[in-house]
């Protein structure tokens, strides 16, 4: 059986949803966000570790602990960039081989798909690093910002692009390149790239959308009461 280890960063502070309850605490569906994430995971035997906020540890360890007793899930304190949450998560993984497969996913994306996680752990038996990945939808425009002006300096070909979301998946041998380098990101397979090595893209799902702002609960309870709608 492969050796998965699941690190979730979820350290944000989530100031995009604005609100007083931290978006990971947001109930969706009757769930919070964070269950709803690390259920996901569960039953399939992966050691799983939460990174979370200083403020937030004692509540994510009561969740883990109340709703997941039976999973391997440790919850340790991030840091101040996602890049630095996820640092601190695989530097707590304990007996790596170099084969052992690392899946990353944002804490904040509770609608993660099995097949979705699935297919990333099935790219890391022929690479040793990959993400999930979907077309662009939107038209995307490079600006150039003049005092308080906005403008347009470019349009890129759309299909030259792709969105990533997470999982992304690495071989821990390479994995612990990017976790020694300094290099900071909004992913982990753009320090993957930066070192030179390959990044496969796995379809994702334009259903995997990251809990950001207060719209996305509305996007994410009606995709919700919807796959539990075919599932009856
Ligand atoms: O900021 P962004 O939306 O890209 O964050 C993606 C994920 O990274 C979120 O689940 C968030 O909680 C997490 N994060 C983190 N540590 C930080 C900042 C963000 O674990 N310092």
């Amino acid at each position: 059986m492969d050796d998965i280890r699941v690190i979730i960063p979820a350290a944000g502070h989530g100031t995009r949803m604005g609100g007083d309850t931290p978006k990971l605490l947001l109930e969706i569906a009757g769930k919070t966000v964070i269950e709803r994430t690390l259920e996901k995971f569960a039953g399939q035997n992966f050691q799983i570790v939460l990174v979370t906020n200083e403020e937030l540890k004692s509540t994510m360890q009561e969740i883990t602990k109340q709703k997941f007793p039976m999973e391997n899930i440790t919850v340790i304190t991030g840091g101040s960039s996602r890049t630095e949450s996820v640092r601190n998560g695989f530097r707590s993984l304990e007996n790596l081989s170099p084969q052992t497969k690392i899946l990353i996913h944002d804490g904040a994306r509770c609608l993660i798909s099995n097949e979705e996680i699935d297919a990333v752990i099935d790219t890391l038996n022929s690479c040793e690093c990959c993400t999930v990945a979907t077309p662009l939808k939107n038209t995307i425009k490079k600006i150039r910002k003049i005092e308080d002006k906005t403008t347009v300096e470019e349009t890129p070909n759309r299909a030259d692009f792709m969105e990533v979301q997470t999982p992304q998946g690495f071989i821990a041998d390479a994995f612990s390149k990017c976790a020694e380098s300094q290099i900071e990101a909004t992913d982990d397979t753009a320090i993957a790239e930066q070192l030179g090595m390959e990044v496969v893209l796995v379809p994702g799902k334009y259903s995997n959308i990251k809990i950001t702002t207060p719209e996305d609960v509305f996007f994410a309870d009606a995709i919700i009461k919807q796959e539990s709608l075919r599932s009856e």
